[in-house]
């Protein structure tokens, strides 16, 4: 694991920290049934007030004090983050900072031509978009809103030709609805210069019904494309890479897999998540977080949120899909759109 000799002391568990994703909304334009599920996300939804969210300028202030302690790399997401209003003044703050890799994750839904060039040229380096399935009637039972994969591609091909390159696809498989997509999406994205990725389904949130043979491990999902082009695994980018990486041995690109469930990799994990209500969690899984917006708001200096940051770091012992066999029943857990993907 690389170590920055000016960062934060490691975790309890001897973890540094180097990666932040910046939740900007808890709303969303679609309903993924294993994310934010009709019948729970309703227009009677207690969605965030605006000035509930945190502004620009303090996610600013706090993504600056964190890159000094270590932070490399920042995620945008959400909830859908496009919907958030002129994000790009935003991504122009960040991009700012010296030394960070900026990316954002989106359903792609707003992606026009326009935004994609206007997301570049703010600062932004890369973009993972997310896509379950090239079937429109598969797509429409996952996204609950009878969103067309047309326009979820177009967003794609809007992203690579303004420059969000190489563009990462992100395909949660569940089992009984979208299994019979993998090869066919496999097959679209070969050789496209995109990368694929196969996301397990995680039982995230307390919502989305979550059951263990729903989720296609990713074995599965290399076998199963294995037989059809051939794959070889290669080396992760940097230690600590959430998806593994294979590669088609025709040359013609690669893969990756997040095998959050099948194989966990809490050991690895140097990631903090800030909601839009302004709090860090120290884990995708974790019951609460810890509020450092009324901390910003209370004109506190910047040494004393850094103390605090520190403070909440050094006590970080989560490791929950390692431990998620022995999972109480009953615990309560945050949802993904609220504390981001
Ligand atoms: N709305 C954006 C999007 O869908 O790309 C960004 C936020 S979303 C919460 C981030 C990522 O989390 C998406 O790629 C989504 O597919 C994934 N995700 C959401 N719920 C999940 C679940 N239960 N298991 C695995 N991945 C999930
Ligand atoms: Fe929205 Fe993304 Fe969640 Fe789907 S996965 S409901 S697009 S936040
Ligand atoms: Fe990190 Fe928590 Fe996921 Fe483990 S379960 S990898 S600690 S976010």
């Amino acid at each position: 694991m690389m170590i920055n000799e000016n960062a934060l002391p490691l975790d309890y568990l001897g973890r540094p920290l180097q990666d932040l994703r910046i939740s900007v909304t808890d709303r969303c334009n679609l309903r993924c049934v294993y994310c934010m599920p009709k019948e729970v996300f309703g227009s009677d939804y207690p969605y965030l007030a605006r000035d509930e969210l945190l502004t620009y300028e303090e996610i600013s202030r706090l993504t600056r004090l964190l890159a000094g302690m270590g932070v490399r790399k920042v995620r945008l997401t959400g909830g859908e983050p496009l919907l958030r209003h002129d994000i790009e003044r935003l991504i122009e703050m960040l991009a700012r900072i010296p030394d960070l890799d900026l990316t954002l994750t989106t359903n792609g839904a707003l992606l026009t031509p326009e935004k994609a060039r206007a997301l570049r040229d703010s600062g932004l380096q890369r973009i993972t978009i997310s896509l379950d399935s090239l079937d429109d009637s598969v797509f429409a039972s996952l996204n609950d809103v009878e969103f067309p994969v047309g326009r979820v591609l177009a967003g794609i091909d809007n992203a690579a030709a303004a420059g969000l390159t190489p563009v990462k696809i992100n395909m949660v498989v569940v089992r009984s609805v979208n299994l019979d997509s993998v090869l066919p999406m496999a097959r679209y994205f070969h050789g496209s210069g995109h990368i694929l990725r196969f996301v397990e389904y995680m039982d995230v949130g307390d919502s989305n019904g979550w059951k263990l043979d729903e989720v296609v491990s990713s074995a599965e999902i290399i076998q199963l494309i294995g037989d059809e082009l051939s794959l070889e695994p290669i080396e992760p980018n940097y230690l600590g890479e959430v998806a593994r990486r294979w590669c088609y041995t025709d040359g013609a690109g690669e893969i990756g897999l997040i095998s959050s469930v099948s194989q966990p990799f809490c050991g690895d994990c140097t990631r903090l998540r800030l909601s839009a209500r302004g709090e860090l969690f120290t884990c995708l899984f974790a019951s609460s977080g810890h509020d450092v917006r009324s901390l910003l708001r209370s004109h506190v200096s910047n040494e004393d949120v850094s103390a605090t940051i520190r403070s909440i770091w050094a006590q970080r012992d989560d490791r929950y899909s390692d431990l998620r066999s022995a999972r109480t029943v009953g615990r309560p857990s945050v949802e993904m759109s609220y504390i981001g993907g």
